[in-house]
């Protein structure tokens, strides 16, 4: 196995399936198979799921809802999300641990460095919840941040493409999938890879992010094997 310590972070998004709104069961029981797979090599799993399924704090301001309020209601959204991700991971035998940004003592751990390195270091699976808790952030930027703390080997953003593209794949069918890019050469070519706070992070700090399809049954374990899929950013 290339990675020994991985974080995955998955879009609220992609947990809708086909569905406009909310959590999609098959979708989710689908991710947990891939999840379970990839931790049966012993390798160490951290999670950071998104909220955009449910809010997210953009979306509030043209409601007339405050950015600041709207955000703290997009962190929350990921909490749910979490906890119905937790309860699929449990349901299939995995061991975890929920832990979030934003202090909610009923439902889930507050996120401590230490706590969580030792966590994984026993073959729990970590849910990261409610972003950094803070506003103006996103879950990418959290998955960046929490990469970096718990010394993770690299970021995989699951997306719904199978990496990141010289144009758009889906408008342009001569674009054509980068295996590798230097995070200066995402820069000058402006590749949207992640947003700007969680980029320069991962760079900062040589993280590597791969981009690739989680909807591609085992994508994921073929990408810890170390198999070309996807986009390595390093
Ligand atoms: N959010 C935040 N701080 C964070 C993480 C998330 O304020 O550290 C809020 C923000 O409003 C964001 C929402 O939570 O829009 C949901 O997260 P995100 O949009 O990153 O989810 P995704 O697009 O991955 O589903």
């Amino acid at each position: 196995m290339k990675y020994k310590r991985i974080l995955l972070k998955l879009s609220g998004e992609a947990l809708m399936g086909d569905k406009q709104y909310g959590i999609d069961a098959s979708r989710l029981d689908k991710y947990v198979q891939d999840i379970k797979k990839v931790h049966e090599q012993n390798i160490e799993i951290a999670i950071v799921i998104g909220g955009g399924n449910i809010f997210r704090g953009v979306q509030a301001e043209s409601s007339g809802i405050d950015r600041v309020q709207g955000d703290y209601m997009g962190m929350l959204a990921t909490v749910i999300n979490a906890m119905a991700l937790q309860s699929a991971l449990e349901k299939a035998g995995l061991f975890t641990r929920l832990m979030s940004g934003i202090k909610i003592e009923e439902v889930c751990e507050p996120f401590i460095k230490r706590r969580a390195v030792r966590h994984l270091e026993k073959g729990r699976i970590v849910i990261f919840g409610a972003g950094i808790g803070n506003p103006y952030f996103t879950t990418d930027s959290t998955a960046s941040l929490r990469a970096i703390e718990v010394e993770a080997d690299v970021v995989l953003k699951g997306t719904r493409v199978d990496g990141v593209y010289t144009a758009d794949p889906e408008k342009n069918p001569d674009a054509v999938r980068y295996t590798n890019l230097s995070f200066q050469e995402a820069y000058e070519k402006g590749l949207n890879i992640m947003d700007m706070t969680a980029f320069t992070l991962c760079q900062e700090n040589n993280l590597p992010i791969i981009v690739f399809d989680m909807n591609k049954e085992g994508n994921f374990y073929r990408i810890v094997k170390g198999e070309d899929v996807g986009t390595l950013i390093s």
